[in-house]
């Protein structure tokens, strides 16, 4: 397989993270395992290593500051797909909590296969909808962080994703070039779930994409009609 780990080091370096080698051989057989996996079933369309690298463990790498990941937390990766950025951030934070949700459960299987290969033990797989785990006590306002890449519109991610925040925690939305204005849509929903903007990360990736990590902080427990019912949020966003 070719494929450069400068990538890795240079993202974790940039975000002070000195990676010890447990680690390093967790990305590693993580990214592997994927690269292998993909060739016979769809998890990822970056089919090109190199690129994989950056787009999938680098770009998920840029959702992390440790300002919104406190010691010994719980983080929820909410349409997780194949891990991304949530197993990314379990390797990364070996004494957080790590809940990854999907509702397809194809993708959840190959996640549960790679976390028994890279012997990560911090990790729960959950299969669900969002809107129906979102109104159970065990997952509602428990979570410090709740993470989300390529899921959904603002407006309708930031209906499911912040029911499972703790009052004071945080909705990290990982969005591409367009998060300003899907920031603007976004207001009235953010509103109702008592949540404002923290602060918003602009960044590069180094093939050039421009990101942006929109930091939500929910002040406020969120109204019991929220979320409204599968599939509700996709049908009628509220803007
Ligand atoms: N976060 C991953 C996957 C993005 S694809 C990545 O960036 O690579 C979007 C994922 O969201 C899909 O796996 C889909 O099954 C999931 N999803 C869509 N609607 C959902 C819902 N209502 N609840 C939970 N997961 C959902």
């Amino acid at each position: 397989m070719s494929y450069d780990l400068k990538v890795l080091e240079q993202g974790c370096e940039e975000l002070g993270i000195a990676l010890n080698d447990t680690q390093k051989q967790q990305f590693i057989a993580f990214y592997e395992y994927l690269a292998e996996k993909n060739k016979v079933m769809n998890l990822t369309g970056i089919k090109d290593l190199q690129e994989s690298m950056i787009k999938n463990i680098y770009d998920s790498l840029t959702v992390y500051d440790k300002k919104y990941f406190p010691e010994q937390g719980r983080i929820l990766d909410l349409g997780t797909g194949a891990g991304f950025p949530g197993v990314v951030l379990a390797i990364l934070r070996p004494d957080m909590q790590v809940v990854l949700m999907d509702a397809i459960r194809k993708k959840l299987s190959f996640i549960q296969e790679a976390v028994e290969l890279l012997c990560l033990r911090n990790v729960e797989v959950v299969h669900s909808r969002a809107e129906d785990a979102a109104i159970q006590p065990v997952y509602r306002d428990a979570f410090d962080v709740v993470t989300a890449r390529a899921v959904k519109s603002l407006p309708v991610i930031s209906e499911w994703a912040l029911p499972f925040v703790k009052k004071g925690g945080f909705f990290a939305a990982m969005k591409g070039p367009g998060a300003e204005t899907e920031l603007g849509e976004s207001q009235s929903i953010l509103h109702c779930m008592h949540a404002s903007v923290d602060a918003v990360k602009e960044l590069t990736l180094p093939s050039g994409e421009q990101r942006a990590i929109l930091y939500i902080k929910k002040n406020g427990v969120t109204p019991t009609r929220f979320p409204r019912k599968a599939g509700e949020a996709e049908r009628h966003p509220i803007k």
